[in-house]
């Protein structure tokens, strides 16, 4: 039997735009030139009665999104906090659709089950994780936040006398999280999706390290000594990636009871590389930890991780049982520790890139990164009419451009820099995102690819140099 496969020709074009689409992203600009008019016109069409073949579909989405993907893939990309792909996770990713398992359990993916399960260990030992911890591979921090928060929530209030799983939340105790003031808005929207309300969260002031104090933080919980209490640390937080002090502020937060979840979603993965883990002494001790596969691990978007120390908390807040499930104890059942049925089989491609990179590969991208977001850091502000807000311990840095107009005030220094950044996107060779820090507009540099090279690093500084000279010229 020898007949076509259907699927050949559609996978074979998508190969082809593929590789294209990847080789491209060493010369082509990184920043959208397409504009949303034309993007949707081109996108827009109306969906007629008749469908057409495959590889036409794939064609004609190659031609109507050119100019509308991002060249975030590639190693000139420094905004937000994005990584790019390894090429065995993207293998994989394709794998896992043509597979199309579905990772609710067991039953419906063995092997996938069994890679998920190799994952929770290796990350554990990768990210300096207690080996009892349980684990969910969620779609993001984002939901890797509420699968921990969830568990926090039910051992809480469970200490209380209080069944959050069978009561809801009418009647009980109000949570609260406390937390330095640099954390990430994922936090609040967990808070709101838990039901625990925005209003339950509270940022105290940081210091100039952008670290919590131990003081601070314990007049924060002598505050409501007896209300039950999540108490949230950063690992790594968004504008300068600092590192709260855990081995001095875990033991205090559980001398309290409460409970501490540790936001760590590029940050944790400092623990794989030598020179970077002294960062994240004491992490072990906390009570949750939350973390990203499609940041700095490289693997495709769909890649966050829930790690809980208190399994039985995790399971009770997540377990899911039905009349149509057998329950099988020799096997981990994904949706019992995860908040989805129905879902991809996520933990391939995360396996595919631990594969890829070894222990050492890990530590190699780590440092890399760092090393590189240094070079830029330290080489934009060297830049004629360029200061250094902060510069980088890891991947993550601030620079600041000043508007040269004599007398100029800080507002116009933000004005200056969100127009440098804007000049730098429209220019094409490097792309970098902004933010407020310290009340100041920053352009913000993040390192998260594993292909960033020297190369990217000084396209991206000539770059801003010609920015500069034409502005202030
Ligand atoms: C990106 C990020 C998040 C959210 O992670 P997603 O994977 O986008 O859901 C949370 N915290 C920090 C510090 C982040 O950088």
């Amino acid at each position: 039997m020898n007949e076509p496969s259907a699927f050949r020709p559609a996978l074979e074009h998508a190969l082809r735009h593929s590789l294209a689409h990847l080789d491209n992203l060493k010369h082509g600009p990184v920043g959208a030139i397409a504009s949303l008019a034309t993007l949707r016109e081109r996108l827009g069409k109306p969906l007629g009665d008749d469908g057409m073949a495959a590889e036409q579909v794939i064609d004609e989405l190659m031609r109507d999104t050119a100019g509308g993907i991002l060249g975030s893939a590639g190693g000139r990309f420094f905004g937000w906090v994005i990584g790019g792909a390894l090429p065995a996770a993207l293998a994989a990713d394709w794998l896992t659709s043509a597979w199309d398992q579905n990772a609710a359990s067991y039953a419906c993916g063995p092997a996938a089950a069994v890679i998920e399960e190799v994952c929770g260990a290796w990350l554990k030992g990768l990210l300096g994780l207690p080996g009892s911890a349980t684990f969910a591979l969620t779609n993001g921090c984002q939901m890797a936040h509420v699968t921990a928060l969830a568990a926090a929530r039910n051992a809480l209030l469970a200490r209380r006398g209080w069944d959050v799983e069978r009561d809801g939340l009418c009647g009980a105790p109000s949570i609260r999280i406390i937390s330095g003031d640099q954390y990430h808005a994922s936090i609040t929207r967990a808070a709101r999706l838990l039901g625990l309300g925005t209003r339950a969260v509270t940022g105290l002031p940081v210091t100039r390290a952008g670290q919590l104090d131990a003081a601070t933080l314990e007049r924060a919980l002598l505050d409501a000594p007896d209300a039950p209490t999540i108490v949230l640390l950063q690992a790594g937080d968004l504008n300068i990636g600092a590192y709260d002090n855990f081995a001095e502020l875990v033991p205090l937060a559980h001398r309290h009871g409460a409970w501490v979840h540790v936001d760590g979603a590029f940050g944790l993965w400092a623990n794989a590389s030598a020179r970077h883990r002294h960062l994240l002494a004491g992490v072990e001790l906390a009570d949750s930890w939350a973390t990203d596969g499609h940041k700095w691990l490289n693997v495709p978007y769909d890649s966050g991780f829930a790690f809980v120390a208190d399994g039985q908390a995790h399971r009770n807040a997540m377990s899911y049982a039905a009349s149509y499930i057998a329950t099988n104890e020799q096997v981990r059942e994904q949706s019992d520790w995860n908040p989805e049925w129905s879902r991809r089989g996520r933990g391939i491609a995360a396996y595919a890139a631990l594969r890829q990179l070894g222990r050492g590969g890990v530590e190699a991208l780590v440092d890399r990164c760092c090393d590189s977001a240094h070079a830029l850091v330290t080489g934009i502000g060297a830049l004629p009419g360029a200061t250094v807000m902060w510069e980088p311990r890891i991947n993550q840095g601030l620079v600041r451009f000043l508007d040269p107009a004599p007398g100029a005030l800080e507002r116009d220094h933000d004005a200056w820099t969100d127009a440098v950044t804007a000049a730098v996107l429209a220019d094409g060779e490097a792309l970098f995102s902004n933010s407020t820090w310290r009340g100041k507009r920053c352009m913000r540099v993040s390192v998260c690819n594993w292909q960033t090279d020297a190369r990217d690093v000084a396209r991206a500084i000539a770059a801003v140099a010609r920015v500069l000279e034409a502005k202030n010229s």
